[in-house]
Formats: structure tokens, C-alpha cells, sequence
């Protein structure tokens, strides 16, 4: 097979390290790393020196995050990347709507994967002993494994025939009361990750071949027309953080048989929904604690949302099923 469709499986055999290129396996020197979160990215919003905490609770800045990449990957296939998302990122909302949706993925699952091998190459260290090991969660690290065959995307050439790996929603959010602002969350076991750039607000479950994303099609038809308030948009991914967490299903990718003459590799999925169920049963009190975590700068909390046990509170739709324009914030009404 030509070098360039080769796929390189880190999972097989846990190769993970400093001197272990991410994307492609090669080895390299030990300094020779990039960032996580993309350097003209920190530079516009201005949180490169900001904290953020890791699985076992160690405490670094946005710019100590880094991950071992070869040089031929960085200027070969990251900066290209980096490029083009910049440039939609520039365009806001509209801009990031345009943009092709596996070169989203792409640059999603990048930070949310160097975010996750920070983590793995840790616990290759006899010294880190962390309590929740990623590396010993089975089901998990098939997960990542699944994950990173359609992420090396990135590296090597690759067509999903009929599908994309991830849901991602790019959401606009009315930016009046808070103009600049970046935000970011992630959560390793469900394959979630969020960025709030300005007004727009990205949602993105990075491994679920957009179930979520038709599983909600009727709220996000009516959603993705509409310029959100905050707790509107907050309320939102709420719902798309619980979907994720509900998913029971993981895709699986078959790479087709390569031919000499083949410049790209062909890519199917396969879900196993036969056996199983793809969604487990939503569960207002649960749900109801996820949105009252995102809801407590309103200063909301679950009992509020959960007055009337059977519909939620939601300021997004009213028990009519029609979408609120201005939502009345309880305890802020005039
Ligand atoms: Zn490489």
C-alpha cells in the first residue's frame, strides 16, 4: 500500500509519547510539539495564559498544552487546516456554516484528541497513577480507537461515501450583552465538545455519524433560523450534551481494500443497532441537572426546572411547542 494511505493505529499497542508523532507515528525529537489550541486562535481571544484543568486535576495553561507532532504533518496538514477554519472562524456564523463540515470534524476533533492523548500520554508515566485511568476504560479507548481512523482524515486522503463522522451544530447567539468572548468545554466519555467564538456557539458530538443531530432534527430546523439569547443557546447544547450522554451505540469504520492505482482511501461505517438500543430513555430529573449546571448564572436551579415534573422548563419553546423570541428569565422580570 502507498505510504501516504497507510493508517496509523495508536491504539494498537498504546503508542503514545513525547517522541511519538500524533498524527502520522513517526518518531521524532522529543521538543518537537504544537499546541493544542491553535496559536492565532489563543492570540484573538486572548486566553493563552488562561487556566484549565485537567482529568486528574492538574491545573495548566491553554499554551502548555501541546502534543508531539512531525514537521511534514504540521506544514503538510495541520496549517493548511488551521488556514482555512481561520479564515471561516473570520466570517462568524455564516462563515462557519459554509465551511465543509468534515473540515470542521477535522479541526474539532484535533483539539478534542490532543486534549485526550495529554491525558494518555500521563498515565504512560509509572509515576502518574490518576484514579479514573482513561487507558483502562475498555469500552472507551474502542471509542478513540474508532474515532481517530476517520481523524487521521487530517493525514490521509479519505471519503466517507455517505456520512460524517460527527454531529456538529453551529449555532448563532445574540453577543449584545458579552461581544468578545471564548469559551470551551469538553467531556472525554461522550465524545462532546463545544466553543463559544463570539456569537457563534459550536456543539459537536465528534463520533455518532450525526444520529444526534437527526435524532433532533425538528428542534434544530427550527433553531437554526433563529438568533439565540444565551440561556437559549446554553439550554440547547444542554440538549445535546444529554443526547450524547444517552447514546449507546459506536460507530465503526471498515476501511475499503486498496487498489495500486488509488490516491484515497474509501471509508464505511457500520452501527450495530440490531442488538442494541441507540438512544437509552431520556430522563427529565436527569436532563434537569445537566441544564441547571448551565443554567446557574441565571441563577436557576433544578427544582425551578423541574416545577412541573412532566416538561421541564425550557426557554426555548413554549408548552406549545412554540419557539420563545424573548425569553422572560425567571427572577429577572420587570
Ligand atoms: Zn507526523
Amino acid at each position: 500500500m502507498q505510504q501516504q494511505l497507510s493508517i496509523f493505529d495508536p491504539f494498537d499497542g498504546m503508542r503514545f509519547g513525547n517522541h511519538i508523532c500524533f498524527s502520522c507515528g513517526t518518531t521524532i525529537p522529543e521538543n518537537q510539539q504544537i499546541t493544542i489550541f491553535p496559536a492565532w486562535l489563543m492570540e484573538k481571544y486572548g486566553f493563552a495564559h488562561e487556566p484549565l484543568r485537567l482529568l486528574d486535576q492538574s491545573v495548566v495553561t491553554y499554551q502548555d498544552l501541546t502534543i508531539p507532532c512531525c514537521a511534514n504533518c504540521q506544514t503538510q496538514h495541520l496549517e493548511p487546516l488551521e488556514e482555512k477554519v481561520k479564515a471561516a472562524v473570520e466570517q462568524g456564523v455564516s462563515g462557519l456554516r459554509a465551511l465543509d463540515q468534515k473540515l470542521l470534524f477535522q479541526w474539532l476533533g484535533k483539539m478534542f484528541y490532543g486534549t485526550l492523548i495529554t491525558e494518555l500520554i500521563k498515565e504512560q508515566n509509572p509515576l502518574v497513577r490518576p484514579e479514573y485511568a482513561v487507558s483502562e476504560q475498555p469500552k472507551m479507548l474502542l471509542k478513540f480507537q474508532s474515532f481517530f481512523r476517520v481523524l487521521q482524515s487530517i493525514r490521509v486522503p479519505m471519503e466517507f461515501p455517505d456520512f460524517l463522522p460527527a454531529s456538529i451544530f453551529v449555532i448563532d447567539v445574540d453577543a449584545s450583552a458579552e461581544p468578545s468572548r471564548f469559551e470551551f468545554r469538553d467531556e472525554l466519555s461522550t465524545m462532546m465538545f463545544s466553543l463559544r467564538l463570539d456569537n457563534a456557539l459550536i456543539v459537536c458530538c465528534l463520533l455518532d455519524n450525526a444520529m444526534i443531530k437527526d435524532a433532533m432534527r425538528r428542534v434544530w430546523e427550527v433553531i437554526e433560523h433563529k438568533q439565540l439569547q444565551p440561556i437559549q443557546a446554553a439550554e440547547f447544547s444542554a440538549r445535546v450534551f444529554y443526547a450524547a450522554y444517552l447514546l449507546n451505540v459506536i460507530p465503526d469504520y471498515l476501511v475499503r481494500p486498496v487498489k495500486p492505482q488509488d490516491d484515497h482511501l474509501v471509508v464505511d461505517t457500520l452501527i450495530d443497532d440490531v442488538t442494541n438500543v441507540i438512544f437509552n430513555p431520556w430522563q427529565h430529573s436527569a436532563y434537569a441537572k445537566l441544564l441547571a449546571t448551565v443554567w446557574a448564572k441565571w441563577g436557576i436551579t433544578q427544582e425551578d426546572i423541574l416545577r412541573d415534573p412532566q416538561e421541564p422548563m425550557s426557554m426555548l419553546f413554549s408548552p406549545e411547542g412554540e419557539f420563545i423570541e424573548f425569553p422572560k428569565i425567571p427572577g429577572q422580570e420587570k
